[in-house]
């Protein structure tokens, strides 16, 4: 158990020796499991997610799981361990004033064992007009965040003050939370898991190393984006501690409905309404589609709920190259209103009908 940080392997379940192949299955597995859109309002569900997703960024990278590993090794090594106390890692930082370790180099991240902490990332959920999301579009979103202080770079501390050990977790940087069955030991809340607390607050921040930031960002929207799609921008999210390198913005998309048209993946959907003559004899119609009106060709004897196809008046696909289509599907209107030589039509037209509609029913309904 490695202490003075989050521990990736025990959060994915795996051993140090799993293969990246391992690595990622489990990684999918548990994400699916845990993804916030499967869990929705589940808040246990939406931290268990972060936990996995950001110890799958380390280890489901060779290079940093290797970097990763060697700090680990150097946490079990660390210098002057043990130095009587029982319980390995937990004590690294308990006798350094006997061992002469310095609080200062820590500090200043020179062989810092904590990995900082990184900032939490940002939810903003953005709604589309249903045209927009086909064509895609450009949006300004105004987030406010907390962005790390320029004046003290995150630290907290005044210009050329000194920093002291911190009280809550007695200069370890950690402290044991229970969690079900397990204890985890987590980051200390007070100091960020740094072991040191500053003596005199940075000015401008009072302390926090971090300030309130209204930022507008620009949000450029791919055209044939769906709904519940996710845009991500790096380090947009809110400030690490003490310097640390800030979490990301996650901008979700809702797209709104549309009167007329419906999506089914890449493809736009149209109910469109035709006359029993149009339906009977052919036509030429305009349809509607999402970027102006096109001829569309009714062969004669179109069927109510035929399907047309209009190749290209789709979504432009957002996995792969491609455009979806529009696919039309036939109403047969029957008027509601006739006038007394429609009427005189009509009656003709059905006294020389040959056609019996339900020539088949009789002998359907009699199968057993
Ligand atoms: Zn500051
Ligand atoms: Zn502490």
């Amino acid at each position: 158990m490695n202490a003075g940080k989050t521990d990736y392997y025990k959060i994915l379940g795996i051993g140090k020796n799993a293969s990246q192949k391992d690595i990622k299955n489990t990684y999918r597995k548990l994400a699916r499991k845990h993804h916030p859109d499967a869990n929705p309002n589940d808040k246990a569900a939406e931290d268990r997610f972060k936990e996995i997703s950001e110890a799958y960024e380390v280890l489901g990278d060779s290079k940093k799981k290797s970097e990763y590993d060697r700090r680990d090794d150097y946490i079990n090594r660390g210098p002057n361990m043990g130095g009587g106390r029982a319980g390995g890692a937990h004590d690294f930082f308990t006798d350094d004033a006997a061992s002469g370790f310095n609080f200062e180099d820590l500090f200043q991240g020179r062989s810092a064992p904590q990995a900082p902490a990184k900032g939490d990332d940002l939810y903003y959920t953005l709604t589309l007009g249903f045209k927009e999301a086909i064509t895609g579009t450009t949006k300004q979103i105004r987030i406010n965040r907390r962005a790390t202080c320029k004046t003290c770079h995150g630290t907290g501390a005044k210009a050329g003050t000194s920093q002291t050990r911190c009280t809550t977790c007695g200069g370890r940087g950690v402290i044991a939370q229970d969690q079900g069955f397990f204890s985890f030991s987590k980051p200390c809340p007070t100091c960020g898991g740094e072991g040191v607390m500053v003596k005199e607050h940075c000015p401008a921040c009072q302390g926090a190393g971090t300030l309130s930031e209204d930022k507008v960002v620009t949000v450029n929207i791919p055209a044939g984006i769906h709904d519940g799609g996710k845009l991500k921008y790096r380090r947009l999210g809110q400030a690490g501690h003490r310097g640390a390198p800030s979490g990301d913005l996650f901008i979700i998309i809702q797209v709104d409905k549309h009167p007329l048209f419906r999506r089914k993946r890449n493809d736009i959907l149209l109910n469109l309404p035709l006359s029993f003559t149009e339906a009977a004899l052919g036509a030429t119609i305009k349809v509607p589609t999402i970027d102006g009106r096109v001829s569309l060709k009714i062969p004669k004897a179109t069927q109510a709920g035929q399907i047309l196809r209009i190749k290209g008046r789709g979504a432009q696909k957002t996995r792969g190259t491609g455009v979806g289509d529009m696919l039309v599907t036939v109403q047969v209107e029957v008027p509601s209103e006739i006038s007394p030589s429609e009427r005189e039509l009509l009656v003709r037209l059905a006294d020389q009908s040959k056609e019996d509609p339900r020539k088949d029913i009789e002998a359907l309904a009699a199968k057993p």
